[in-house]
């Protein structure tokens, strides 16, 4: 099924779009503490190199070194303790002592030169620089001392101390103006530093694909996992079709998102499934009382071409058939309307108007036929009413709510219109005394083409179209109004309308709320 699989490639892609997120979420985490982790590691061992450089500087000068008169240079230390044996043998693998010009000294009495074998293989400092150090150091007090990073001839790496030393005359306060200073330098190997940080990266560096590849997975199984319901409710979605709109996609009660996912699919659903039907009633409901008129129209056409004889009797056939073909059209024009209306094509022309003359002037009209019906027809409209409403759909409202009201009141009834003011609202009461409607079909009332069985005249031209009371729901709903209908069986009808009317449409409350005679 190619449906199915474009299905399975939008959560494969979505699946794929995750864990690639994650995954570069992972990476970017991982190298953002590898580098947070090096950078630390290296100014920690900056530190111990720079703590050890200096013990071994202190050693010295606490007194393994002393520089004789005679620009000699002696290691103190007892040669038979192994600790002391240890630490001279550390200062002693890189140094060197040169006298304030430049030139190394010697060492004991043998007189070698003052410098290790591997400060060679770096390289002794050039004599112009040894005289500007020793400037440069001797012109603070304490003298100050220097720290440079080398290299020896294979590039290992060296940390270099170095400063002045005085002679041992300095020992002595008489004699400390005639000592002269001298240049030492020592260093410490960082090889043993450089590998720490160097197992660090190795051990970071094979971690990290592991690591990698391990949330990879976990990623991919998880996205797939966290969309698996997803394609479930695409796949019952699919099965969904006009045929099957009672279909509803189960829930899985986790009360997550996917869940209010599913169930306000299944909300719209229901509410496609009520319209569906609604359009499958109406059009059935529609042909059927489209066929009603065109069956008799046949009937009768068929009965004149068949037996009329005289023109008389075709004349008769003719005008009932033009009769209903008339309600024919009616019913077409008032279907079309009522579409019209309910999707939204019909818009209102609201204007400011006192509902008070709308309702005096309908019942004026009513009088007439009311009077043929023998009902009695009251206005009751006491004080002004003003609403910002669409006139021509109002009174359209009030005509079907009236003709329905004298057409089901027996001879001797009466009708009465109310109209009342209140803050925020106006109300219209259309109340008879007739016929009234049984529980059992007041809730379809409003429907379309529904006539109450039983009720009103028997079917032919005078019968209602059963559309009447829909238009009225309709024009309501547009006011963003309410109705309400009372009824008993045998004492009669109230239909009550409530029509919202913002602050600025009475514009002479104070006019509104004085009582004024009633009309009849
Ligand atoms: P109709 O064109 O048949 O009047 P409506 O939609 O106006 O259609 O009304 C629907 C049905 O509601 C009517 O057929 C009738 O049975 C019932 N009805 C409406 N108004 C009244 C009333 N005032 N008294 C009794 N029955 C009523």
């Amino acid at each position: 099924m190619p449906r199915k699989r474009t299905y399975r490639q939008i959560t494969r892609g979505l699946r794929f779009r995750l864990t690639a997120v994650y995954a570069l979420f992972f990476v970017f985490l991982l190298a953002g503490v590898a580098a947070v982790f090096q950078v630390r590691l290296a100014s920690v061992l900056d530190v111990q190199e720079r703590n050890l450089v200096d013990q071994q500087w202190a050693a010295l000068k606490g007194g393994y070194l002393r520089i004789e008169k005679n620009a000699h240079a002696f290691w103190y230390y007892d040669q038979d303790d192994e600790d002391e044996s240890r630490i001279l043998f550390n200062i002693k693998r890189v140094y060197f002592i040169a006298d304030r010009n430049g030139n190394l000294i010697h060492e004991g009495e043998a007189g070698d030169d003052a410098v290790s074998t591997e400060y060679e293989s770096i390289g002794v400092d050039p004599a112009a620089e040894i005289r500007a150090r020793v400037r440069e150091a001797l012109a603070t007090n304490p003298p100050k001392t220097f720290y440079t990073e080398r290299r020896d001839k294979q590039g290992a790496h060296f940390l270099i101390r170095s400063g002045i030393v005085f002679d041992e005359l300095h020992q002595n306060p008489a004699t400390a103006s005639m000592s002269a200073p001298y240049y030492v330098a020592i260093g410490i190997s960082l090889a043993p530093f450089e590998a720490i940080s160097r197992q660090f990266t190795l051990i970071y560096a094979s971690v990290i694909p592991v690591a990698l590849i391990l949330g990879l997975l976990l990623g991919w199984f998880m996205a797939g996992r966290a969309l698996e319901p997803v394609l479930e409710v695409a796949q019952a979605a699919q099965r969904i079709s006009g045929s099957n709109l009672s279909l509803r996609i189960p829930t899985r009660k986790a009360g997550d998102e996917l869940d209010y996912l599913i169930l306000t699919f299944n909300r719209m659903i229901e509410r496609l499934e009520a319209s569906f039907q609604q359009m499958k009633q109406f059009s059935a409901d529609v042909s059927h009382e489209l066929r009603t008129p065109i069956t008799a129209i046949r009937g009768q056409l068929e009965v004149a071409l068949f037996t009329a004889k005289t023109n008389e009797q075709y004349r008769d056939a003719i005008v009932d058939a033009l009769q209903d073909i008339d309600r024919l059209s009616q019913i077409v024009r008032a279907l079309l309307l009522l579409s019209q209306a309910e999707s939204g094509q019909l818009a209102l022309q609201k204007s400011h108007i006192d509902l008070r003359l709308i309702v005096r002037d309908l019942v004026e009209q009513f009088q007439i036929p009311a009077e043929a019906e023998k009902v009695r027809l009251i206005a009751d409209a006491p004080s002004e009413c003003l609403a910002s409403v669409d006139r021509v759909q109002i009174e359209r409202m009030l005509t079907n709510l009236l003709s329905n009201a004298v057409k089901f009141t027996p001879e001797g009834g009466e009708v009465r219109v109310r109209l009342r003011s209140y803050p925020g609202s106006a109300e219209i009461v259309v109340e008879d005394t007739g016929s009234g409607i049984a529980k059992e079909y007041l809730p379809h009332i409003f429907d379309r083409f529904y006539r109450v069985p039983g009720s009103g005249p028997a079917p032919g031209p005078d019968q209602g179209l059963g559309l009447g009371l829909s238009f009225v729901a309709w024009i309501v709903k547009a006011h963003q109004g309410t109705i309400n209908v009372d009824s008993s069986p045998g004492r009669g009808t109230r239909f009550t309308v409530r029509l919202p009317v913002e602050a600025g449409d009475q514009t002479a409350p104070e006019l509104a709320a004085e009582p004024v005679a009633s009309e009849r």
